[in-house]
């Protein structure tokens, strides 16, 4: 979704669409918990614009499913992706990272070449031209809020890492802990 800054009027703009199974699939597919879209997933936007500074808010949320993090079996949730985030000018990012590169210098400062280290808090996005892809910021937000470790139920007992049986569905009955290799000499001293 593309926007045109000169289409920002006073009261805003307010955009809505809806992002294909494959557009989310591909960006999730990456994540190392195993996520596929289980659908399409809706945006809503809206940006203001205060002189070049525009401010995006925007709410999505994502059908996905993946393996549980325990026990594999397959987990189906909803990831909501809300953020709120301002988007300034690469020019003016930039002059203003160089500033601060300049005063650090003059303080004897160490200078990272990175350059972003203390101008742009985490909350600010660049835009260059006069038109603002909306789509790489929410690729961006979507995988901030992919959970790290989904689990089909807090409670899951996982798999026996003797066996393979799934704990949740049956007691496989093997020892419940492996003993450390480190211990092994300790297993010979009996508790009087
Ligand atoms: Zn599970
Ligand atoms: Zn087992």
């Amino acid at each position: 979704m593309r926007v045109r800054i000169d289409e920002i009027k006073d009261a805003g703009l307010e955009r809505a669409w809806d992002m294909t199974r494959e557009q989310v699939d591909e960006i999730v597919r990456d994540d190392r918990a195993g996520y596929r879209a289980g659908g399409p997933a809706h945006v809503a936007a809206r940006l203001d614009r205060l002189g070049r500074r525009i401010r995006l808010r925007a709410r999505a949320a994502a059908d996905l499913s993946c393996p549980c993090g325990r026990c594999l079996a397959p987990v189906t949730l909803q990831v909501p992706v809300a953020f709120d985030l301002t988007l300034v000018p690469a020019e003016e990012a930039e002059s203003v990272e160089h500033r601060a590169r300049e005063e650090q210098g003059d303080r004897g400062g160490e200078v990272h070449s990175g350059g972003s280290f203390a101008a742009r808090d985490v909350e600010e996005e660049t835009y260059e031209g006069k038109v603002i892809d909306l789509d790489p910021i929410v690729r961006e937000q979507l995988l901030l809020a992919l959970p790290g470790y989904p689990v089909c139920q807090e409670a899951c007992k996982g798999l026996c890492p003797a066996c393979g049986a799934n704990l949740n569905e049956r007691d496989c009955g093997c020892p419940r802990r492996a003993p450390d290799p480190r211990w092994a000499g300790l297993e010979k001293i009996k508790i009087q």
